[in-house]
């Protein structure tokens, strides 16, 4: 018998499964779908706790705490198993296309400042200077230079290959239903059978809020927020930064593939890639950089994200004793993945919740918001 489930194998449950195995915790993993290729494998991989749209303090702090460990993490499972998740700190360019936006981006600069980006305001010499790519006729642009990006697919390989020497298993079973009594879970009905476990840890994604046994005073109000992609492939080294130009932007990865993203839409579980998906991508890629035009797109993709009512995840103990959540990390779980795997390992194995407090899934306030802006839109 496990010590610990784990519902979900995307990067925050294999992260955890990882964090709780390395501390000795007897792990399984259980997941309807190939484990990493959900909102994980759909993601950009962008590292950007100062470009992203943050609620509060505390989730600042825990997405800083995340990218300052960042390094460490991915370079640990490329030691445990040779898959390089190629973290690479770019930073990030925000570009204007004129000088009313160039105006914006300078008021933005305070505030980047103010929360711990390294910012500093660039011409239009300064852009073309970096990136020789981009449209000539560029304003200028806003650098912040501690951001970074993780090739995420890669991530997810790296984390699997990790918890098998572990002795974490990963099994593929569809239909699971949390059992419990009245206080407390007592594992996991599956088509297999009834697996029994202390605890229960619910990394289901966008789908978290739909597992099945839940009872209503556990249950939290994730909901999927749709986002599209696609990918250009061009000479491995023509853009260096992540570059975003308002809600929209440009990963380069070491392979040659751009990735331009990301749409943001309620829509419930649908992840279709639309016409009208790809046209706004492409129409803003070609605006920050016409020479795209005549390379080839190589794939399209989207990915639903789990969104929570206040832009913050979910993480922590519930009103329902063993069952534990982690999940709603919306636009951040990639960057998120590190601290969440720590963070909630402590909870299990020590019984700490120092950073938990503002995650708590019980917290106030359980009505689902409208989409969050990007705060630099
Ligand atoms: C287009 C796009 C761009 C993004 N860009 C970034 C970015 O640049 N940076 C960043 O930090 N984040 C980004 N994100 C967000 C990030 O991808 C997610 O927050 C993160 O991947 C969530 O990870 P997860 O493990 O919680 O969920 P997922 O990766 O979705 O995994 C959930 C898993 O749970 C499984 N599951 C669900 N229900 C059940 C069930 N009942 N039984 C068994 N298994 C179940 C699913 O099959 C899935 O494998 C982006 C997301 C999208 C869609």
């Amino acid at each position: 018998m496990p010590d610990v489930i784990v519902i979900g194998a995307g990067l925050v449950g294999l992260g955890v499964a990882y964090e709780l195995a390395k501390r000795g915790v007897s792990v399984t993993v259980y997941d309807r779908a190939e484990p990493a290729r959900a909102a994980s494998w759909a993601g950009a991989g962008m590292l950007a706790p100062f470009s992203e749209e943050m609620p509060d303090a505390a989730m600042l702090a825990l997405c800083r705490e995340s990218l300052a460990i960042y390094p460490a993490f991915v370079d640990e499972l490329r030691e445990r198993t040779g898959v390089d998740a190629r973290f690479r700190r770019d930073g990030t360019l925000h570009v204007a296309l004129d000088g009313a936006r160039l105006a914006e981006l300078a008021a933005h600069a305070q505030t980047f400042r103010a929360n711990g980006g390294e910012v500093a305001m660039l011409d239009r010499g300064d852009v073309l200077a970096r990136e020789p790519m981009l449209a000539k006729h560029l304003a200028g642009g806003l650098f912040v230079a501690n951001e970074a990006q993780v090739d995420n697919r890669r991530l997810g390989r790296a984390l699997l290959a990790a918890c098998e020497p572990l002795g974490v298993r990963v099994e593929r079973v569809d239909g699971v239903v949390l059992e419990c009594d009245a206080r407390r879970v007592r594992g996991l009905r599956t088509a297999y059978g009834f697996a029994a476990a202390a605890t229960v840890i619910n990394a289901a994604g966008a789908w978290a809020g739909e597992l099945d046994g839940v009872p209503q005073h556990a249950r939290i109000p994730v909901r999927p927020v749709a986002g599209e992609m696609l990918a250009i492939a061009i000479p491995p080294t023509a853009l260096h930064a992540l570059v975003w130009l308002g809600h929209r932007y440009l990963v380069p990865r070491d392979d040659g593939r751009l990735l331009v993203g990301a749409t943001v839409e309620d829509r419930g579980f649908d992840a279709r890639v639309t016409a009208a998906g790809l046209h706004d991508l492409l129409d803003a890629a070609l605006a920050v950089a016409p020479a795209l035009a005549s390379f080839a797109v190589v794939e399209t993709w989207a990915g639903l994200r789990p969104g929570s009512h206040d832009g913050r995840p979910y993480l922590g103990a519930t009103a329902l004793g063993g069952y534990v959540v982690a999940s709603g990390h919306y636009r951040n779980g990639i960057l998120l993945t590190p601290v969440t795997a720590r963070a909630i390992a402590d909870l299990v194995v020590d019984g700490r919740d120092d950073v938990l407090a503002p995650f708590a899934p019980a917290r106030g306030g359980t009505e689902p918001a409208g989409a969050v802006a990007n705060h630099i839109a």
